[in-house]
């Protein structure tokens, strides 16, 4: 049975959780020769491409502008390959505006540092709101922000060598990939609970609900179930699930014709940002500390299911997903506002908004190791709102920590950390701004959604 002492090539193993952590997984294992015994199962509590997963949607930010080197590196090494090889017809090359007006510059500063010793001469540095103005086609010249108007930032640079991916139509590329193997099984139902022998610390596989098969057996037992993570396995201190806001507002085809080809504006300040539109849509949303949505739940992992208490997504069905709060309409809209006024006048309004869950760790980095504890079982989550873009390596780095070589840079902030931490005590990668301590259930109940 592998484990952190042990790593082992398994002879069956079970996937957890059809994102980008586990899809990848799945097609790595397919390619790599060393697992080519390995039987691979693959659940997923929905069809894929599962509709409210934290993977599917409109778009995806592709950047090597990160403040941390070894994300810079391997972000890198990653869009490489959106351009090349990795569903290239779905990854757009418009460029990166990263602005800051608070202390969250340090952040952009450092990843003006990173990328710039990548070489490129694709930067250029912005020292004022109206130079983002003019980079990013913003209508009024550019605002700074005010807790009344939040804009564009004061400064911050473009990157235009960073991009964006239509992330449902990656992850389709990737499934039509993974499925051309024959070689995972696909089952739809939802785990309720890893198989979990007491007398051994061994995790054997998953019990699912309502299901003909209703326990999956496994050598090794892979848990990428995202946001939901924390349902499956005790995760409070180390990783919890944080909502975010993101609305969407059709548009002309003229206005997509002057806005498809822009970059990218993120605001880390108020963590606002805008992707270029595809199709006639502008999607507007809010990389922040989110909401959560602290639930009552037994307790993952032990016999008796005594009760804990730790945030996840609210339940979801098609015909009835969790709009967003009035609050972060209004954040959307007032940043419209600021930014593209001529979009957000009141007889336009959003006509989708959702909460997409990220999740999240103390500091940003991902949780991909095995469990202390329990043999047989291994983790790869924690994308903490920025796994997406590397889907083109993210696997093969996973299969990588399976069998102890870990990449050298990211030893220590990968592993399953040593301590857990109180979360009002986390740190994060210092690239969120915006309002903190939201609770879901509180903000949706001051206001009914406006779209
Ligand atoms: C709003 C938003 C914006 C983002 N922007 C960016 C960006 O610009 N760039 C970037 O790189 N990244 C971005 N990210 C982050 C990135 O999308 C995520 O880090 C990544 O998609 C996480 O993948 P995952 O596999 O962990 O989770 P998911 O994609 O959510 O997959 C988890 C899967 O597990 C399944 N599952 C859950 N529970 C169970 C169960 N009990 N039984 C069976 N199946 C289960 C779910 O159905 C789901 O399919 C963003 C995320 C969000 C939400």
């Amino acid at each position: 049975m592998a484990s952190a002492e042990s790593p082992q090539i398994p002879s069956s193993i079970l996937i957890i959780g059809s994102g980008v952590f586990g899809l990848t997984t799945a097609w790595s294992l397919c390619k790599n020769p060393l697992f080519k015994d390995t039987k691979i199962t693959l659940v997923d509590r929905q069809p894929f491409p599962a509709p409210d997963s934290s993977s599917i949607d409109t778009s995806r930010i592709v950047r090597p502008d990160y403040a941390s080197p070894p994300y810079t590196r391997l972000a890198t090494t990653a869009q490489n390959l959106w351009r090349k090889s990795f569903a290239p017809e779905h990854y757009y090359e418009n460029g990166l505006c990263i602005t800051a007006s608070g202390p969250e510059q340090q952040y952009v500063s450092s990843a003006l540092w990173n990328v710039k010793s990548l070489g490129t001469d694709r930067v250029e540095t912005l020292n004022t709101p109206s130079d983002i103005a003019r980079v990013c086609s913003l209508e009024q010249n550019g605002y700074g922000d005010t807790p009344e108007r939040p804009g564009g930032g004061t400064m911050g640079y473009v990157n235009w060598s960073s991009g964006w991916a239509d992330a449902e139509g990656a992850m389709r590329w990737l499934y039509t990939q993974v499925t051309s193997h024959e070689r995972v099984h696909f089952i739809t139902g939802t785990v309720t609970q890893l198989a979990i022998d007491h007398s051994t610390n061994t995790v054997t596989g998953a019990h699912l609900r309502n299901s003909s098969t209703p326990t999956l057996s496994a050598d090794l037992t892979l848990l990428a179930a995202g946001a939901w993570s924390p349902a499956l396995l005790d995760l409070r201190g180390i990783c919890k699930a944080t909502g975010q806001a993101l609305v969407y507002l059709p548009i002309s085809a003229s206005e997509q014709e002057k806005l498809g080809n822009k970059p990218t504006l993120l605001n880390l300040s108020t963590g606002l940002f805008i992707i270029p539109p595809s199709h006639n849509l502008l999607k507007i949303a809010r990389h922040g500390h989110g909401y959560t949505n602290p639930t009552t739940i037994p307790h993952p992992e032990t016999a008796e299911r005594n009760r804990i208490t730790v945030s996840l997504p609210p339940p979801y069905t098609p015909t009835n997903a969790p709009a967003v709060p009035a609050e972060g309409q209004k954040a959307c809209r007032h940043f419209l506002a600021a930014v593209h006024p001529s979009l957000a006048k009141p007889s336009r309004p959003f006509t989708k908004s959702r909460i997409c869950w990220y999740t999240d760790t103390r500091s940003g980095d991902f949780l991909i190791d095995y469990h202390p504890k329990y043999k047989g079982l291994f983790v790869a989550t924690g994308g903490s709102g920025h796994a997406f873009k590397f889907a083109p390596v993210i696997g093969d780095a996973i299969l990588d920590c399976m069998l102890g070589n870990t990449p050298e840079d990211f030893k220590g902030k990968w592993n399953w950390p040593s301590t857990r931490v109180p979360e009002e005590l986390w740190e994060g990668d210092g690239s969120r701004g915006g309002p903190t301590g939201m609770v879901l259930a509180e903000e949706a109940a001051k206001g009914v959604s406006r779209l």
